[in-house]
C-alpha cells in the first residue's frame, strides 16, 4: 500500500504532497508555501501523468501556506478538473463580534491572500468545501470529530478549527484588509474586487526569502535536556489558530497533519478523538507533521506526550523564523522513550543542529534530510 509524503521545498513554510493507493495513485495536497513550492507543485505537476488531487486543502491564509497557492490555482496545468474539492475557510466562513485590533498589532496581509485565493476558487469554479456542503472547515463543539472518506480509502478526521478560532480570525481578517492602501483596499467578501486587484498584481508574486542568522554553534547533551525542560508559552496567532488540521488513516497506517494549529486546541481535539474511538493511553501515529515548522510554541509537552509515534516531519527552510525552534526538537526527541526519526525537507543551519552522533546516540534518534532539490519523501 503507497502512502508517501513528499514535503516538498517552500521555504519556511508547507507545502505537502500525498499519495496513496495504486491503480490508481490518488493525490492530497495540503498548502502551497510561498513562490518556490508553487514552481516545486507545478513542476511536479509536469512530471507527473494524469495528475489529479482528491483534495487541496489551505489550511489558513498566512503567506508561506497560500501564496504560492494563489499563482497555483490560476496555472494552466491546475484547474477545477483537477482537484475533487479544496478546503479553504474564506471571509464568507467566518462568524463573530467584530472587536478592535490590539494596538502596535503587526499586519500579515494574508487575509489579502485569503481574498485573492477566494476569487480565483470563484472565478474559474472550483470546488469549494464540498464536504462540508459549501460551509466552514469547522468542528462542532460537541459530538462526534467529522470524518471523510476520501475515494481510495484514505479516511480525515477533522480536529481543527473550533469555531472560535475562526471567530477570532474574523477580526483579523478585517483589519488586514484595512490595512491596504486606499486603491488597493476592499471590503472582505468583495471577490470581484480581489480578482481584479490581482490580475494587476506582479509584486504579490515575488518570493524572495530572507535568510536568516541560525542557532550558534553545538548543542551539548545536557543542553538539550534543559531545553526540553523550558516551560511551553503559547502562541496566539489567530491565523494559525485557524489552521486545518486532521488525522489520515490508510492501510492501517495514520499521519497527523497539524498544519500551524495551537496545541491546547489540538490536544483537546485528541482527547475527543480518543474518547469517540473508546481508546485509552496514547494515540497511535506513524507519522506527526509538527505543528508551525517545528515552532516552540506550537508543539507543547502536552501534546507530544499525547502521541506513541516514531517519526516526526518538519517542513521549513529556517528563514525568517529560525524553525525549527531547538526546545520542540528537544521536545520530542526526550519526550519518547523509543528512538524518533527527524525528517526534514531542508538541511538548514537549524536542522543541521541535529545531525550530531553525540546527541544522536545520548538521546536515540536519527535524522533524515533530502539528498537533492525536491525536498524530501517520507515513506508512511
Ligand atoms: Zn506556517
Amino acid at each position: 500500500m503507497t502512502f508517501t509524503i513528499d514535503m516538498l521545498p517552500a521555504n519556511e513554510g508547507d507545502a505537502l504532497w500525498i499519495e496513496y493507493g495504486s491503480d490508481p495513485v490518488r493525490r492530497i495536497l495540503i498548502d502551497c508555501g510561498r513562490k518556490t513550492a508553487y514552481r516545486a507543485v507545478a513542476d511536479r505537476l509536469d512530471r507527473t501523468d494524469d495528475a489529479r488531487f482528491e483534495l487541496f486543502v489551505l489550511s489558513h491564509v498566512d503567506a508561506d501556506h497560500i501564496a504560492g497557492a494563489v499563482p497555483l490555482l490560476q496555472d494552466a496545468r491546475f484547474g477545477p478538473d483537477k482537484v475533487g474539492d479544496i478546503w479553504f475557510n474564506g471571509w464568507r466562513h467566518l462568524n463573530g463580534q467584530h472587536k478592535d485590533a490590539e494596538e502596535g498589532e503587526v499586519r500579515i496581509l494574508g487575509a489579502r491572500q485569503g481574498e485573492f485565493f477566494a476569487a480565483v476558487l470563484r472565478d474559474r469554479e472550483y470546488p469549494w468545501n464540498e464536504a462540508f456542503d459549501g460551509h466552514p472547515v469547522i468542528l462542532n463543539d460537541t459530538g462526534d470529530l467529522p470524518s471523510f472518506t476520501m475515494e481510495g480509502g484514505m479516511v480525515l478526521t477533522l480536529l481543527g478549527p473550533t469555531k472560535d478560532k475562526l471567530d477570532d480570525m474574523r477580526d483579523r481578517w478585517r483589519d488586514d484588509l484595512e490595512g491596504m492602501d486606499d486603491d488597493e483596499e476592499f471590503d472582505p467578501g468583495d471577490w470581484e474586487a480581489a480578482l481584479r486587484l490581482l490580475e494587476d498584481d506582479r509584486a504579490h508574486a515575488a518570493d524572495i526569502p530572507v535568510l536568516g542568522g541560525a542557532p550558534k554553534g553545538q548543542l551539548s547533551v545536557d543542553e538539550v535536556f534543559d531545553l526540553a525542560e523550558e516551560p511551553f508559552d503559547p502562541d496566539h496567532s489567530e491565523p494559525n489558530g485557524s489552521s486545518i488540521s486532521f488525522l489520515a488513516e490508510f492501510g492501517g497506517k495514520s499521519v497527523l497533519f497539524a498544519a500551524d494549529a495551537h496545541s491546547p486546541q489540538l490536544a483537546r481535539s485528541i482527547r475527543r478523538l480518543m474518547e469517540q474511538r473508546g481508546q485509552g493511553g496514547k494515540l497511535k501515529i506513524d507519522a506527526f507533521k509538527m505543528s508551525h515548522h517545528g515552532s516552540a510554541r506550537n508543539n507543547s509537552h502536552e501534546l507530544l506526550k499525547m502521541f506513541d509515534c516514531r517519526r516526526f516531519l518538519v517542513s521549513t527552510n529556517g528563514s525568517r523564523h529560525h524553525h525549527p525552534d531547538p526546545a520542540a526538537i528537544a521536545r520530542v526527541v526526550t519526550l519518547n522513550s523509543e528512538p524518533v526519526e527527524l525528517h526534514f525537507n531542508y538541511r538548514s543551519d537549524e536542522s543541521a543542529l541535529w545531525d550530531d552522533n553525540a546527541l544522536k546516540d545520548a538521546h536515540g534518534f536519527e535524522t533524515f534530510y533530502p539528498t537533492g532539490v525536491n525536498g524530501l519523501r517520507v515513506q508512511i
